[in-house]
């Protein structure tokens, strides 16, 4: 594996490295491998400036230091060790395959945020995988993660994508690229379960403790402060695959090494929104039994933390049957708290300011009626924001194939707003419009984009589609056909992970 260090070191970084000075089990220091012929596709100059980068320099170098080429001053690039449970099946050894973690800044911010590059070689932990990227899953990291962050939901970022100008050999040969990642760690559920397979208690204790002082110094001072971590996990957990419902989306591939400890989306592979509702809407190849599934997430969601509460379980207390209680009582009100995040949200999304008793049941029923009539989910709870004379009616209706059960639908709602106090008929619109995006990134949308890129090296359609999704609540009429749902011919059934 080859690895040259340019003369002309550059320093865009101010990197602190606090991963690295972890003991040696929790990573392997491993250099990125070199790219034949690597071409800056795109730079994210605001998450840069963000970051404390010198922006400059980066468009300078960004093509060698994005594809690997060039190790950035400071950086002490590694692979970090984790394990996971892979569609419900324990692997002991996972790791970073194909990633290579550059270091850590702190951002404008106080953040301290991992730099990752994604693609850039093999690793020891590679198994028999090339460690490289191929240029359309990098595009659609890219476009989805700066879509959750523009549509206020937690996710890792896209920080650069540049293609190598290698081929990579999938089912067919692919243009090679590599994503930079940025996260507020990469740390997984999977990143405990890898100290636990190897009865290695001090490590977990090493790592929940590097936990708490890197994402939540506020519980260092709690009775019980590793029971503490693991409720405030399975609080942003719960919160996380909230907002994931309430904006149609499926992540695909929820194992538990694609769970973080910091409540961030990652690893969305083979993630997808939704067009039309249904709850158990599936788009990933390799999820065969929809054990992914969109109404799935919630109950996964519980499933992998209860992992998390396993590997925790020493440190809950000395008495193995007073920390399983402990670990029980609190996996147990993560359904509820589940619960709580998400009728709140969906709440929002119906306009509502009050609370009543019925309000779940009216939300379930506006669902139904989705379901039962192909209702797509984003433009129908945009159009119900904008709901109120005849011919705005008459456009949330028209998402519905069958509009009669939605027109009862209505009847009910309105009757509910009466009663929703203090609220305007235009405090209430402008209310949903900030919850009920107009843009997501729908699926042809993203197909349409690498397909450009990768058959063409044009790479306008993922710009156009980058810029339409930065403002993803704002109605932008030059781009009224990126809200529209796709054309039969046009509609995507299946994504893949592209590994
Ligand atoms: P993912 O599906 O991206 O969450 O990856 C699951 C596991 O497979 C991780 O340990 C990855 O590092 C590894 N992996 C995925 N793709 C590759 C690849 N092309 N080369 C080496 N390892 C890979
Ligand atoms: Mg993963």
């Amino acid at each position: 594996m080859t690895f040259a260090l340019d003369t002309s070191t550059s320093r865009p970084f101010p990197f602190d490295n606090s991963y690295a000075r972890l003991p040696q089990q929790f990573f392997t220091r491993q250099a990125p491998s070199q790219a034949a012929e690597p071409w800056l596709i795109k730079l994210n100059e605001p998450l840069a400036e963000e970051l404390g980068l010198d922006v400059e320099a980066l468009k300078r170098d960004g093509a060698a230091i994005f594809s690997g080429n060039l190790v950035p001053e400071g950086a002490d690039p590694l692979a970090m060790a984790y394990a996971g449970h892979q569609f419900g099946s324990f692997v002991p050894l996972l790791g970073d395959g194909r990633a290579i973690l550059l270091g850590e800044v702190i951002d404008r911010n106080g953040q301290r945020r991992d730099i990752q590059l994604k693609g850039a070689g093999q690793t020891a932990y590679s198994r028999r995988g090339d460690g490289r990227a191929a240029l359309g899953p990098v595009l659609r990291e890219y476009i989805v993660s700066e879509a959750m962050y523009a549509l206020g939901v937690p996710a890792t970022r896209a920080l650069a994508a540049v293609s190598t100008g290698q081929p990579v050999y999938r089912e067919s040969i692919l243009p090679g690229a590599v994503f930079t990642r940025v996260a507020a760690s990469h740390i997984r559920v999977g990143t405990f379960q890898f100290f636990t397979a190897r009865g290695d208690t001090d490590g977990v204790r090493a790592l929940a403790d590097y936990v708490i002082d890197r994402h939540y110094p506020e519980l260092k001072d709690s009775d019980n402060p590793y029971l503490a971590l693991y409720e405030a996990v399975c609080e942003r957990q719960a919160a996380l695959i909230a907002r994931w419902l309430h904006i149609g989306f499926i992540h695909g591939v929820m194992n538990t090494d694609n769970m973080t400890i910091s409540g961030e989306t990652i690893d969305f592979g083979p993630c997808a929104f939704m067009d039309e509702y249904h709850a158990g809407t599936v788009f990933s190849s390799i999820d065969q039994g929809g054990r992914y599934a969109y109404a799935n997430q919630p109950g996964v969601g519980q499933w992998n933390l209860a992992r998390l509460g396993e590997t925790l379980l020493p440190l809950f207390d000395a008495d193995a049957e007073k920390a399983v209680e402990l670990a029980n009582s609190v996996i147990q009100q993560y359904g509820e708290r589940f619960q709580i995040h998400w009728l709140r949200g969906m709440r929002e999304k119906i306009g509502l300011a009050t609370v009543e008793d019925g309000d779940l049941d009216l939300i379930q029923s506006l669902l139904a009626a989705m379901q039962a009539s192909q209702a797509d989910f984003t433009l129908a709870f945009r159009r119900l924001s904008d709901a109120g004379s005849a011919d705005e009616d008459a456009l949330f209706l028209s998402t519905f194939r069958e509009p009669d059960a939605a027109r009862e639908w209505l009847a009910r709602w309105r009757d509910r707003l009466s009663r929703d106090e203090g609220r305007t008929e235009a405090d209430r619109r402008a209310a949903m419009r900030v919850v009920n995006p107009a843009f997501i990134p729908r699926n042809h949308r993203i197909e349409q984009a690498i397909n450009a890129a990768v058959e063409d090296a044009d790479f306008s359609l993922f710009e156009a589609l980058l810029s339409v999704l930065a403002k993803p609540y704002d109605d932008q009429p030059g781009f009224v056909a990126y809200m529209e749902r796709p054309k039969p011919e046009e509609r995507v059934l299946q994504t893949f992970c592209g590994t």
